[in-house]
């Protein structure tokens, strides 16, 4: 099953995929948000959808695209997690996860312009596999942590390397702005991504392809960083973590590219679906 949400912003609902159409199922009564996850939801949805699908309204074709996802209690992102893109940016392999959180008040939808921050002048582009959490998470070994995964989807960790780099302290300033974690299209179920760890992602800027690789390049995979990140903190139903981008980021390239207002930025992930963002300027 393949869960998406529409509508504006502050209003969104819920739907499903069904071929190119989208299935409007707000009938179901919840939002995928921490209580869906947590209680089977998805399994709950297909039960529903065998006796009620005929009955869901279609999303109009021109309803907003929102976060597949409602805003989760986490976004977790990893650092350096695949060897080129460690390299590019002139540091060392990590001989441990890097671990960085970002505000989720940077969800946004797949297909939202993405608004430079004030000040800007190094916004850069991350494609990158992003789990969803279904069951909590805590001291979960290696072996059972697929067993924690609701499903996949597509996330473009924008960055402000400038903010990011520049100004001292953590990465979270520049990873944080409205508009840095657009997540979807849609959020494909576990059940129809057998090997996570076998996926091919990629991203165009202005229709040049600037990043692609194979999940299989990651460093630390989708089970050990779960098993990982749960030895530090709970992963909530919904929580997303973000397992880190390849090579061919801005940032790496000499001299290095950042976005400017006009461009566009459409990134992929095989079985996953793509989203695009155009960049406009900062209010
Ligand atoms: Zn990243």
């Amino acid at each position: 099953m393949k869960l998406c949400r529409f509508g504006e912003r502050g209003s969104e609902k819920p739907a499903v995929m069904a071929g190119d159409q989208r299935l409007d199922v707000s009938a179901f009564g919840e939002d995928f948000d921490e209580h869906f996850f947590g209680s089977r939801g998805p399994e709950r949805l297909q039960t529903w959808l065998d006796q009620h699908a005929s009955q869901c309204a279609h999303v109009p074709s021109d309803a907003r695209h929102a976060s597949a996802i409602c805003r989760p209690s986490k976004i977790v992102c990893i650092g350096r997690n695949y060897k080129e893109h460690a390299e590019e940016t002139g540091a060392k392999l990590p001989s441990e996860p890097i671990l960085f959180l970002k505000a989720t008040s940077a969800l946004s939808g797949p297909y939202d312009n993405l608004v430079l921050p004030r000040g800007s002048r190094k916004t850069d582009w991350e494609v990158e596999l992003a789990v969803v959490i279904g069951k909590a998470a805590r001291y979960v070994d290696e072996p059972s942590a697929l067993q924690h995964v609701a499903g996949y989807l597509v996330h473009n960790d924008y960055s402000e390397r400038e903010f990011q780099l520049e100004r001292g302290g953590q990465w979270v300033k520049g990873k944080s702005a409205d508009g840095f974690a657009p997540l979807g299209p849609y959020l494909a179920t576990a059940d129809e991504v057998p090997d996570p760890g076998n996926l091919e992602l990629w991203l165009e800027l202005n229709g040049e392809r600037l990043q692609h690789e194979n999940t299989s390049k990651l460093l630390f995979g989708v089970p050990p960083l779960i098993s990982y990140v749960s030895q530090f903190m709970t992963l909530l139903p919904g929580d997303v973590i973000s397992t880190g981008t390849p090579s061919g980021v801005g940032l790496g390239f000499d001299p290095p590219r950042f976005l400017k207002p006009g461009d566009v930025v459409e990134c992929g992930i095989q079985g996953l679906g793509a989203m695009r963002q155009r960049v406009v300027a900062s209010r």
